[in-house]
């Protein structure tokens, strides 16, 4: 199957913006067996636009665009679409639905123009998006004439790269591999793992993430949790486990502790789990964390009904200097153990300046019955991915102690 790559934005055709879009889905599309034969850069102008997917649909079978989904008035992709496909604009109810529960979940009313996002060619279908506001698209473009028979499927992804990544992960790539005729049953599984960085999984692994190995290993990070991702091809489902169950046992074998659970599972659920199965329960504390360790404890034990989590304190950002001065983070976890009737507490101290220049820290701490385990968790990233860091190792603790 020959595919084309089209990138589109003006800040990519002045030079204001590298492409990295193209190189990451370039790399994932050979991958998964596909030929990249052309990548494409336009404007954000509706003209362009036309003329880069009308040439790709002549000449590939498949296209993968990124950009000008939002919902401004430079984002005509979803315009573009409709005229090479010569289907009209429909609002999608689905759609809508999508893109109002995001901003109900960022307590944000919609603005009037997002309403644009939910419209589509007539006869596309929707890629959902988890981490944006803008589905994609997905769509079949009919050739030219006087081309061969035939349409040209195309997934139109938003340009932010993380969204991007996590939209060809869970939606584009499965159904690039079951485009594949050859392609009998394609089975995935993901592994998650957490305590170390994303080249540092990879240095691990020696060889496993190789191109054209065979089943496929992937890699992503999110939030610091890092996700592999085997991707096998057999005849039927049975020829696929027979490659994936392997792989997986040679992951876990060199990854030991750090991997803590498959496919949805997050690392509060892995640390609620590990509490559970020792009948232990479990109470927090933090300061100036927007409350990001209690909402991950709640969540969890919301998802699995545990019993565990018996609630915590979420203090403010302190005011003062005097008040970031070193904390008793270890009394704290004591404190809020014995104060909610729990066996373990868990609290992250403040941030504070750390011992390298330039980098801060906070002092995770984990009480318990037979005493106080302290952390020195080194702050990296920007504000609410520090935040959702530290409250993860916070949990990872508990996650390692048990589980
Ligand atoms: P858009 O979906 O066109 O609104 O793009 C949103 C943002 O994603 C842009 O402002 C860029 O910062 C980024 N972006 C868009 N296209 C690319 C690309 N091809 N490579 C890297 N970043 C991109
Ligand atoms: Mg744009």
């Amino acid at each position: 199957m020959r595919a084309e790559v089209i990138a589109i934005g003006d800040e990519l055709t002045t030079g204001q913006r590298l492409d990295t879009n193209s190189q990451w889905l370039s790399a994932e599309l050979a991958a998964l067996g596909v030929t990249v034969r052309f990548h494409t850069t336009a404007t954000d102008s509706l003209e362009d636009g036309i003329e880069a997917f009308r040439r790709a649909a002549s000449r590939v079978e498949l296209v993968v665009s990124t950009g000008g989904l939002g919902p401004t008035a430079d984002d005509l992709t979803r315009d573009v679409l409709a005229e090479v496909s010569r289907e009209p604009l429909e609002l999608s109810d689905a759609a809508l639905a999508a893109v109002e529960s995001r901003f109900a979940r960022r307590g944000m009313p919609m603005p009037a123009s997002n309403r644009l996002q939910a419209m589509f060619p007539r006869g596309s279908r929707i890629v959902d998006n988890p981490e944006g506001t803008a589905p994609g698209i997905d769509i079949d473009l009919p050739r030219d004439a006087g081309r061969p028979a035939g349409s040209c499927r195309v997934f139109a992804l938003p340009g932010v790269p993380s969204e991007m990544k996590r939209m060809w992960r869970d939606s584009v790539a499965p159904a690039i591999l079951a485009m594949q005729p050859e392609a009998g049953t394609v089975l995935f599984r993901r592994i998650k793992c957490f305590g170390a960085g994303e080249s540092a999984i990879e240095a691990m692994l020696p060889d496993l993430i190789r191109r054209g190995r065979d089943p496929l290993v992937g890699i992503t990070a999110h939030e610091a949790t890092i996700t592999l991702r085997i991707a096998a091809r057999g005849r039927d489902e049975s020829e696929c486990l027979a490659k994936i169950d392997p792989t997986e046992r040679l992951i876990r074998e060199h990854l030991g502790m750090l991997v803590f659970g498959v496919e949805d599972e997050e690392i509060e659920d892995a640390a609620v789990a590990a509490a559970a199965s020792r009948g232990l329960s479990l109470a927090t504390s933090e300061i100036a964390t927007k409350g990001c360790l209690a909402s991950l404890a709640a969540e969890a034990e919301a998802r699995r009904s545990a019993g565990v989590y018996r609630g915590g304190s979420v203090l403010p950002v302190p005011r003062s200097h005097a008040d970031r001065s070193p904390h008793d983070v270890g009394g704290v976890a004591a404190a809020v153990r014995s104060s909610f009737g729990a066996d373990i507490g868990l609290a992250i101290g403040p941030e504070l300046p750390g011992p390298e220049p330039g980098r801060t820290h906070a002092t995770i701490a984990m009480a318990t019955a037979s005493g106080i385990e302290i952390v020195e968790h080194v702050l990296g990233g920007a504000g609410s991915l520090r935040v959702s860091r530290a409250a993860k190792s916070a949990l990872d603790l508990v996650r390692r102690r048990w589980g």
